[in-house]
């Protein structure tokens, strides 16, 4: 698995210590694999124990959320906060709301945010939060309830210069509202705490749109250097039908491309006349219901159970938008074998690891998650921008400095693949150019 000795002994460090978290482990195994090249060059890392203080969080809170439903029953969750890495800036990264949220999975994501964070330019350290609830079939009220009392934990450990959170599933505007609406109660202040925030209150125009945006700005950069060609008349599936697919979905439609599916954690509608958004917003974002209800009002689509065979349909270019490991090794081969040229990852990990080496062995574009799906975090930091100024920019203004973020974000990743010998093994770039800058400010900064 690893060619030096040193990067291997940090690993098995690392498993020996975090036994049972899986997707901690292999987020950990992607970014050590492709950093070996670079350690190899800098042998006082190992001296400075630069890779072991890199890996362990800074800090790991777990806590107890106590909340009443309807009915008036009490409702026992876990709510999590990691803050990972702060050498460049405020921890910064979203809060998920899932039954699958556990330490493994928070650890996963405020690792891969830290590196995430540093890719654009930005100063923002990563951190990453959640609980296990699942906000699927609750009311509004519920939501709230919920939310007050994940906040009433929470609001010691975050704070404008400390940590600033924001949304990931199961959490956008709503959610984020009412954790703001607790926030400010309990501390009595109005600040940039939490990002994704309501137009009203502090939140950034293109905001919501900014992580699906953003994953087009970076395909399409990559397509045009790679490839040598664009969005124009290719076929798309995205995965997933929250947040970052909608606006994925589009992006890419408006630069020209026909998005042919959509998915859901049931299953995935395929409409080859081009996904009707509008219909998909209206069940989503307003009615928050599921993507099956699509064939029932579009002529011409069909839905199909179960949420992997989304894969099996032709496309020139895949973005998962759902969750992690939702795409693995058949999958990779099954799209490879139908043509596609670029894959870009809209969800955090959602490729397993030979999936990822998959397509970067037969050329296909592979846009890491850390680089692809940037843009949300990007905007965030743009949001704590606006509101340290007291000023809101138009949408415009953000949608071109997301635009410039995610250009940079792929050139910076392209030149350290270039240096690395495969242009493209953009994971291993994304990788490297995350690492370095986060690694000169530890170093800096002493022990
Ligand atoms: P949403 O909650 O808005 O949507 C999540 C979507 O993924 C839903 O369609 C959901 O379907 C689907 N999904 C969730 N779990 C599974 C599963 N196990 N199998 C198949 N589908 C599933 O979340 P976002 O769109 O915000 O987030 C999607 C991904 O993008 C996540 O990986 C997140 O970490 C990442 N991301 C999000 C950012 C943001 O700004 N929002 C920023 C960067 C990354 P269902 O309704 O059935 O659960």
């Amino acid at each position: 698995m690893f060619k030096t000795k040193y990067v291997e002994r940090v690993y098995n460090d690392l498993v020996e210590k975090n036994k049972n978290e899986s997707e901690y482990l292999q987020a950990a195994q992607e970014i050590l694999e492709s950093l070996e090249g670079y350690v190899e060059k800098h042998p006082e890392l190992e001296k400075q124990k630069l890779l072991e203080r890199f890996l362990e969080p800074e800090r790991f809170v777990q806590f107890k959320v106590v909340w009443t439903d309807d009915k008036g029953n009490f409702q026992v969750n876990r709510g999590y906060r990691v803050q990972y890495n702060s050498a460049i800036g405020p921890y910064k990264g979203g809060l998920r709301l899932h039954p699958s949220v556990n330490a493994s999975i928070i650890k996963f994501l405020g690792l891969e945010q830290v590196l995430k964070n540093s890719l654009t330019s930005l100063p923002m350290g990563g951190g990453k939060g959640g609980s296990d609830f699942d906000p699927k079939g609750k009311s509004d009220t519920e939501i709230m309830r919920f939310c007050q009392s994940f906040m009433t934990e929470l609001y010691r450990h975050i704070g404008p210069e400390t940590d600033v959170p924001a949304g990931d599933i199961g959490v956008g505007g709503r959610e984020i509202g009412y954790l703001f609406g607790q926030y400010k109660r309990i501390k009595n202040e109005f600040t940039g705490v939490l990002t994704g925030k309501g137009l009203t209150y502090g939140g950034s125009l293109a905001r919501t749109e900014a992580t699906g945006y953003g994953l087009c700005y970076f395909t399409s950069e990559a397509l045009n250097t790679l490839k040598n060609t664009s969005f124009k008349d290719k076929t798309v599936v995205i995965s997933g039908s929250g947040n970052v697919a909608i606006y994925a979905t589009e992006k890419a439609t408006q630069l020209g491309a026909k998005v042919v599916a959509l998915s859901d954690s049931n299953g995935y509608i395929h409409d080859p006349n081009g996904i009707n958004l509008d219909v998909v917003k209206q069940i989503k974002e307003v009615e928050r219901g599921r993507i099956s209800e699509y064939v029932k009002r579009v002529n011409g689509a069909t839905y199909h159970e179960g949420s992997k065979g989304i894969w099996q349909i032709k496309c020139d270019i895949a973005l998962p938008c759902a969750t992690q490991n939702e795409l693995d090794l058949e999958d990779a081969k099954t799209l490879v074998n139908n043509g596609v040229i670029a894959v870009c990852e809209g969800a955090n990990m959602p490729s397993t690891l030979d999936a990822a080496k998959y397509f970067i062995d037969n050329k296909v574009i592979f846009g890491p998650a850390k680089a692809a799906n940037a843009g949300g975090v990007a905007t965030s930091g743009l949001e704590m921008t606006q509101n340290s100024a007291h000023l809101s920019w138009t949408f415009e203004d953000v949608d071109n400095k997301l635009k410039e973020i995610m250009v940079n974000i792929f050139k910076n990743s392209y030149a350290k693949a270039l240096e690395s010998g495969n242009k493209y093994d953009l994971l291993t770039g994304a990788n490297i150019a995350g690492f370095e800058k986060v690694c000169n400010a530890m170093l800096a900064q002493g022990i």
